[in-house]
C-alpha cells in the first residue's frame, strides 16, 4: 500500500508529502474532485502516513501504527461514512467527533478523522461541524472527502486546505479494471476511455448491463427494426429499473426508521430525503444512458472521418462504428442533446425516447 498505490494524482501527493516532511499537516483538509479517482484511498494512506513510526513522508506499512490504521483498529483514526440508503451524516455523529477531539490522542500522535462524502452532512450537522473547526485542536486533522464541495458551507470550505484531485488516465482505468475483473483487454480499454477517468463509473459499466443495452439498441436501430418498438421496450426496461431503484431506496430507509425512534418531523425529513435520493439515483441512470448513446454516435462520426481507433471511445467496436458512420447524420447528435435536456426537465420519458429513437433510426 502506501502513497504508491495512488495513481495519477501527483500534484495532490506532492502537497501531502511536503506537509508531512515539514511536519505541517493542516488541521483541516478538503480532498475534492470527481468520484472514483482515489480521494478516499489517499485519505486513508494519509491517515497512515501521519502516524507512521518509520517513514517520514509516506506510510511504511510495516510498523504497528500503519498496521492498525490499515485494519481499522487504530484508536486515533476515525472514518465517518454516510449511513443507510439516504446517506446522510447526521448531527449525532458530528457531536461524537466534537467530544472526541477534546481529548488528546491515545497514542500521542495525531488524531485523524476522515469524512467520506463530507457533503452528505445535512445543514444542522454542517453548522455543528463548523463550530468544531473554529476551535482547532493542534493534534487533530480532519480530512473531508467530497465530489460536490459546493454543497459544503463556504465557511467550512474556507477553513480547509483544499487539495484537488483530477481524473485518472484511460490507461490507469484500464489497468485497474484488468486487475479486478476478467475482461478482454479491448473491452477494458474501451471502458477506460468511456468512463472519463472515474473508476466508480468504469466499475458500474462493467457490472451493469447499461452498455450492452445501448449497444443492442443501436444495433437494432441500424438493422432497421421499428424504432417505436425499440423505444417502447427501452422505456419499459427503464421503468422497471426505476421501480427497482425506488423500492431499494425506500426499503433501506424503512429499516433505518425502525432502528431509530423518530419523531414526526424527523420522519417527514427522512421521507423527503428518501424521495430525493431515489430521484437522484434515477436521474443519474438516465443521464448515464444518454451519455452512452452520445459516445456511440459521436464515435461513428469521428471514426468515419479519421479512421483512427485512438480517437474513439468505443474502441472495441470499430467494425460496427464504420458501418454506423455510413448511416450517420448530424441530426442524430442534435436529437441526443435535445433528449438530454428533456430528461433533465423531467418530461415524459416514453415520449422522449420514442422521438429520439425515431431520429436515430433514420
Ligand atoms: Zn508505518
Amino acid at each position: 500500500m502506501s502513497f504508491s498505490t495512488v495513481r495519477d494524482q501527483s500534484i495532490a501527493l506532492r502537497f501531502l508529502r511536503n506537509a508531512l516532511r515539514l511536519r505541517r499537516v493542516p488541521n483541516a483538509l478538503l480532498f475534492w474532485g470527481p468520484g472514483g479517482v482515489g480521494k478516499m484511498l489517499t485519505a486513508l494512506e494519509m491517515a497512515k502516513a501521519v502516524n507512521c513510526a518509520e517513514a517520514e513522508s509516506d506510510a511504511c506499512d510495516t510498523c504497528l501504527s500503519c498496521k492498525k490504521t490499515a485494519h481499522g483498529t487504530h484508536p486515533d483514526v476515525t472514518v465517518i461514512r454516510p449511513k443507510g440508503k439516504t446517506r446522510i451524516i447526521k448531527t449525532d455523529v458530528i457531536e461524537m467527533v466534537a467530544e472526541m477531539s477534546v481529548y488528546r490522542p491515545f497514542e500521542g500522535g495525531r488524531r485523524i478523522v476522515v469524512f467520506e462524502d463530507a457533503d452528505r452532512m445535512n445543514e444542522v450537522a454542517q453548522n455543528h461541524f463548523l463550530k468544531t473547526l473554529e476551535e482547532p485542536r493542534s493534534e487533530t486533522t480532519f480530512i473531508l472527502v467530497s465530489e460536490h464541495p459546493r454543497r459544503l458551507l463556504p465557511t467550512i470550505r474556507s477553513r480547509c486546505q483544499q487539495v484537488m484531485f483530477g481524473s485518472l488516465s484511460p490507461e490507469t482505468v484500464k489497468d485497474l479494471l484488468l486487475q479486478t475483473f476478467s475482461l478482454p483487454a479491448e473491452v477494458a480499454e474501451a471502458i477506460g476511455a468511456i468512463s472519463q477517468g472515474r473508476m466508480d463509473r468504469a466499475r458500474d459499466l462493467v457490472e451493469s448491463d447499461k452498455r450492452d443495452i445501448v449497444l443492442s439498441v443501436t444495433q437494432r436501430l441500424a438493422a432497421g427494426e421499428d424504432a417505436m418498438v425499440v423505444g417502447e421496450e427501452f422505456s419499459a426496461h427503464l421503468s422497471a429499473r426505476n421501480e427497482a431503484l425506488r423500492a431499494a431506496v425506500k426499503e433501506g430507509a424503512k429499516e433505518e426508521a425502525q432502528d431509530q425512534d423518530l419523531g414526526k418531523d424527523e420522519r417527514d425529513e427522512m421521507k423527503q430525503a428518501v424521495e430525493a435520493a431515489a430521484e437522484a439515483a434515477i436521474r443519474r441512470e438516465m443521464l448515464e444512458y444518454m451519455y452512452l448513446f452520445q459516445t456511440w454516435y459521436r464515435d461513428a462520426l469521428v471514426f468515419g472521418a479519421t479512421q483512427d481507433a485512438e480517437r474513439v471511445l468505443n474502441r472495441d467496436q470499430v467494425g460496427r462504428l464504420m458501418a454506423e458512420h455510413g448511416r450517420m447524420r448530424p441530426e442524430k447528435l442534435g436529437a441526443i442533446d435535445t433528449a438530454w435536456v428533456y430528461i433533465e426537465r423531467n418530461l415524459n420519458r416514453d415520449r422522449v425516447f420514442r422521438d429520439l429513437f425515431m431520429t436515430l433510426a433514420g
